[in-house]
């Protein structure tokens, strides 16, 4: 079945008339099939979202959070559908699609009730007679480029602050995983939500990029995914003197000390390196082990991933599922080799090759031991089932060894000991910070964000997401 661009309210075919096949990563079958738009179908959302922003502006945060809600209780009712979709095209397990969905459906809830918070301050004057506060007020029509990792949460972290602040939204999805979104745009689309308000326009990045960046009336642009990407967009926008918010990508330490909980800390490194296939920008990539322990941390990590069920994601048993597509599983094994010759492999390290999973784009969670981080795989983003370990001998080496990374998006610390977690907090060079959890960021109301070259802007989720999608005016009001 072919599905639409969702502009100014209406489903309409692409330009170009032309769809692409969504495809299963688990045994290549065709899904459905989604536009492949022009630049022309990216005009008419923006100019759509342009005509409706005035009006959408002018309602209360209250009746803009209302769609929110409403949407959010649809999405309720189509979890089931939507989960099988989600798992269908992306290949992450249902109890996983099903856990993205509800996450999507609280953050509209979340920003929904955020309509009723405190919106601006009060400020003092030293004029007993005036009054100085300020008051937040929508950029105007912003463009939203996400990734296919989160096809369904992303989409909604981004679109539901933008909304609720009075923006309307063109979002461009992934072209790899286009139903999840489109879900959420239906959704919001069932909601009533007037028309122009939310467009959807689905196609490749490299057409459809420019033409959102360019476009006069986006005013700022959202983006999530990869570095190459993400700096490109920057660089563009900045030229244009649009603000731009990145998430990009991350080489996430885990540091376990000798006096850690092994085996939290193994358990841990098994969920967060190797649940979604590892691809999750947050994914525990490089474990650090104090040299006390590392023998014992290694077994029970080999012991427990060699236990793990691959299969196909819709099996209740299936701990991981297949890559997102053959390009993932290339890009994925071709890093597994360059780690063969730069490090030990000690368990995993190709494709799974069964009867049933042969047409599916799976790799087995690969375990290398590091004796040096100067090597690609313990410094490049994977965006796969696999993990470094490294032995270090104190602390401020594992500090060190962890720190020692371009990215800083997130970090963890296993240990009983206080002011080594407290030295850990301070030192990390990590937007988020973990003592005794794993590198995965769970918590839609707490910020969301790296440091170095894994983000750029203002943080994403909870409150913070208001500095991205508001500007600030200061009133003076003389009574
Ligand atoms: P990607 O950069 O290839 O694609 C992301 C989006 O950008 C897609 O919608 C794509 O169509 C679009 N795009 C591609 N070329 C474009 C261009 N020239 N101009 C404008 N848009 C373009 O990334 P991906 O492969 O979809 O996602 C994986 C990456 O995303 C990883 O690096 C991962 O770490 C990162 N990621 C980061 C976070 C985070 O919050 N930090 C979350 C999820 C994923």
């Amino acid at each position: 079945m072919n599905f639409y661009n969702y502009i100014n309210g209406e489903w309409m075919a692409p330009s170009t008339n032309e769809f692409v096949a969504n495809l299963s990563p688990h045994d290549q079958s065709e899904l459905d099939a989604f536009p492949d738009s022009a630049e022309i179908d990216m005009e008419m959302a923006a100019n759509a979202a342009k005509n409706a922003f005035v009006s959408w502006s002018r309602l209360s945060y209250q009746q803009r959070g209302d769609y929110l809600l409403k949407a959010s209780f649809i999405l309720q009712q189509k979890l089931d559908e939507v989960a099988i979709d989600l798992t269908k095209e992306e290949g992450k397990t249902l109890a996983e699609a099903k856990g993205e969905i509800n996450r999507a459906i609280s953050t509209l809830q979340y920003y929904a009730a955020e309509a009723n918070q405190p919106i601006g301050d009060v400020i003092s004057s030293r004029n007993p007679k005036m009054i100085i506060f300020t008051k937040r007020v929508p950029i105007g029509p912003v463009g939203l480029i996400t990734p296919w990792n989160f096809p369904i949460a992303i989409p909604a972290w981004k679109m539901a602050p933008a909304l609720v602040y009075g923006n309307t939204v063109v979002i461009k999805p992934a072209e790899s995983v286009p139903k999840s979104t489109y879900h959420l745009v239906e959704c919001l689309h069932e909601a009533g939500i007037p028309a122009g308000v939310v467009n959807c326009v689905f196609g490749l990045g490299s057409v459809l990029g420019n033409a959102m960046i360019e476009n006069p009336s986006i005013k700022a642009i959202s983006f999530t995914g990869s570095n190459a990407v993400g700096n490109a967009i920057r660089e563009k926008a900045s030229l244009l003197g649009k603000p731009v918010q990145l998430e990009l990508g991350g080489k996430n330490p885990l540091v376990v000390l000798k006096d850690a909980d092994i085996d939290l800390a193994v358990e841990s490194t098994i969920n967060d390196a190797f649940l979604s296939t590892g691809q999750k920008c947050t994914a525990t990539s490089r474990v650090i082990v104090e040299s006390e322990i590392y023998e014992l941390f290694r077994e029970k990590l080999m012991e427990r991933t060699n236990e793990l069920i691959i299969g196909d994601p819709m099996d209740e048993e299936t701990f991981l599922g297949p890559s997102v597509s053959e390009k993932q599983q290339k890009s994925v094994l071709s890093m597994i080799e360059q780690g063969k010759k730069e490090a030990k492999l000690l368990t995993g390290g190709t494709a799974v090759a069964t009867v049933e999973l042969n047409k599916g784009h799976y790799v087995i969670p690969t375990i290398f031991e590091l004796e040096s981080q100067q090597v690609e795989i313990a410094r490049k983003e994977v965006f796969g089932p696999v993990v470094s370990l490294m032995k270090v001998n104190s602390f401020e080496e594992a500090l060190e060894v962890a720190n020692d990374t371009d990215y800083g998006l997130s970090a963890g610390i296993f240990t009983r000991d206080m002011s080594l977690s407290q030295r850990f907090i301070d030192e990390i060079e990590a937007g988020m910070v973990h003592i005794n959890s794993g590198t995965v960021a769970t918590e839609l109301q707490a910020p969301f964000g790296g440091i170095k070259s894994s983000s750029f802007g203002p943080r994403e989720q909870g409150k913070a997401a208001i500095e991205f999608y508001t500007k600030i005016k200061t009133v003076y009001y003389n009574s």
